[in-house]
């Protein structure tokens, strides 16, 4: 068997898409490598996250202004990848776009995913301050990240400083409800409108929490699709 070839991240990393998982198609589990629909010679799925405030400075930088900057950066970064850093390779970006796929059960082999409380998936490192960002499908033929594992603070956060944090106690009982949250999100006076007060609270990755102008706008999109969803 030919030797694969290593992953070049550097530019990714300096790039804000510092989150980086090589799967195998052959190694992923039916149901989910079914679903992306492989065309001949495409043997991988990358998935490109970032985590922390690197990728929103980027993103400012870039001087892009559309609806959704972050996603329009995300795959821009990804082509220049692709052109710049591992050219001569075919690819199909799969997410940001229309295609269904299941990013959470992805984020979960890949040990990125480790359930909270909150909405959000929460990680020892970076807190809930991580998002995926780009999902491709491609003939590489990198060396398959091995999963990360053991990342998940919660079993061990005792106090829960989030669930008491939520003026809607939408987290109690170790269940989200998403009626409550969005139901009280939608009040004139809410103070949840633009950010989530039980997030806020989490103390784990705080040194990573994005800064307020990449929170309004996330949040500010969230409440567009719950004011649209309760008109
Ligand atoms: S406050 Fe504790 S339980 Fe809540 S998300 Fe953070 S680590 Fe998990
Ligand atoms: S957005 Fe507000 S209401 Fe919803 S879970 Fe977070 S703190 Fe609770």
């Amino acid at each position: 068997m030919s030797e694969r070839s290593p992953f070049v991240a550097d530019f990714l990393n300096e790039s804000g898409l510092n989150r980086q998982f090589v799967f195998d198609l052959s190694a992923l589990p039916a149901d989910i490598a079914d679903k992306l629909a492989p065309q001949a010679g495409e043997r991988q799925l990358i998935l490109f996250g970032h985590g922390g405030r690197r990728l929103w400075e980027c993103v400012k930088a870039s001087g892009l202004t559309g609806e959704n900057p972050i996603d329009d950066y995300s795959i821009r970064t990804v082509e220049r990848w692709f052109a710049e850093q591992v050219p001569g390779h075919r690819y199909r970006i799969l997410f940001p776009g229309d295609q269904p796929i299941g990013l959470q059960a992805l984020g979960k082999l890949a040990g990125w995913h480790h359930p909270s409380p909150i909405m959000v998936g929460v990680d020892r490192e970076w807190g809930s301050w991580y998002a995926y960002r780009a999902a491709v499908i491609a003939d590489t033929d990198f060396a398959p990240s091995p999963a990360e594992e053991a990342r998940s603070p919660c079993p061990s956060c005792v106090t829960k400083p989030c669930v008491a944090a939520c003026p809607a106690d939408a987290l109690h009982g170790g269940q989200f409800d998403l009626e409550r949250c969005s139901r009280y999100r939608l009040q004139p006076e809410s103070a949840c409108a633009h950010g989530c007060r039980a997030r806020q609270a989490c103390p784990v990755g705080s040194q990573h929490r994005y800064e307020d102008a990449q929170i309004m706008h996330s949040y500010s999109r969230s409440l567009a699709v719950i004011r649209q969803y309760y008109r």
